[in-house]
């Protein structure tokens, strides 16, 4: 397929307004969806031709992307699969790829801050926390207490926000590939069904409580059933005082009895040992919030599901 049948000029604002009007109600998505195959000439004489040219900005969009383009395109990752939002580093062929892409999917300033000098401008880019839709989460201190106007960028570990974002990456290319809407649709619907069925698994009554180095994990609370009993340091980067040690320490939930079981403490890096001593008798359970070592997002999630769980049950 030749590139200038999807000039990036096409997308825009115009894309912007259609990805919104799709995550407000799935039936507008399918009667423009209709009406916009049914008025536009196909834009390839050879259906069967895979497209490309959608770059996503980091790891956890990669995956959902390719589950969503199974079959018609590889979409093109922009960072190594681990590095995160947190720690972008661009180079001149990176500013290159996205230019020349008919489409570039990415988070956000709050999470992917350095892509938002380069983007700012890019008609052909949608940042998926511009857009009115996900559910979404503030970032609260090391005792819990939210931020006013905060917004936790984390938020495809939430299922339901991953299942949009596949919805709103299947509307985009259905417009741009109106041939290939149907497979875009197939595909995220599948999608959705395996990524559901695995989060409906771990409800459970009893609440599990937990620790984040830094938070990081509010998205998967409503899932996996996770109280939140604060934070070591409010951001990953800053070491923890001990006030803050000895408060989460004063804090921690005890057994009726009196014993003191093992507090879960999820971390994404390696805490230092002199800290841990402080928090004991505790487990710690890395977490990759970016799956950079996943094939799958569905394995992905549910991996990091099962570590979570296995950790608050000691
Ligand atoms: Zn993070």
């Amino acid at each position: 397929m030749s590139s200038d049948s999807t000039p990036a000029g096409r997308c825009g604002e115009n894309m912007r307004f259609f990805v919104i009007a799709l995550l407000v109600s799935s039936a507008t998505f399918l009667s423009l969806n209709h009406s916009q195959a049914a008025t536009r000439k196909p834009v390839s004489q050879h259906p069967a031709a895979p497209v490309s040219g959608m770059v996503v900005s980091t790891h956890p969009l990669y995956l959902i992307a390719q589950a969503v383009t199974k079959g018609i395109e590889t979409p093109i990752l922009l960072l190594p699969p681990n590095q995160s939002g947190h720690d972008v580093q661009l180079h001149p062929a990176d500013r290159q790829r996205l230019k020349q892409a008919n489409f570039v999917l990415w988070f956000g300033a709050q999470y992917e801050a350095p892509l938002a000098a380069v983007l700012k401008n890019q008609a052909n880019a949608i940042a998926l926390f511009d857009l009115k839709a996900f559910k979404r989460l503030p970032l609260r201190n090391v005792q819990g207490q939210p931020f006013a106007n905060s917004l936790d960028p984390h938020l495809w570990l939430e299922p339901a926000n991953a299942v949009g974002i596949a919805y709103a990456i299947a509307a985009v290319r259905s417009r741009q590939f109106p041939q290939y809407a149907s497979r875009y649709q197939h595909n995220t619907q599948a999608f959705g069904q395996r990524l559901m069925a695995q989060a409906n698994r771990y409800h459970s009554s009893l609440a599990r409580p937990y620790w984040a180095y830094h938070d990081a994990y509010h998205y998967l609370e409503r899932s996996l059933s996770l109280t939140f009993k604060g934070s070591l340091t409010v951001e990953h980067d800053l070491p923890p005082t001990i006030r803050q040690l000895a408060w989460l320490q004063q804090q921690r939930p005890q057994q009726k009895n009196g014993t003191i079981k093992p507090m879960c403490l999820l971390a994404e890096g390696h805490a230092d040992p002199a800290t841990l001593k402080r928090l004991q008798p505790i487990q710690v359970q890395t977490i990759d919030e970016i799956m950079s070592g996943q094939q799958d997002f569905v394995v992905g999630w549910q991996e990091l599901a099962q570590d979570i769980v296995a950790c608050t049950r000691t």
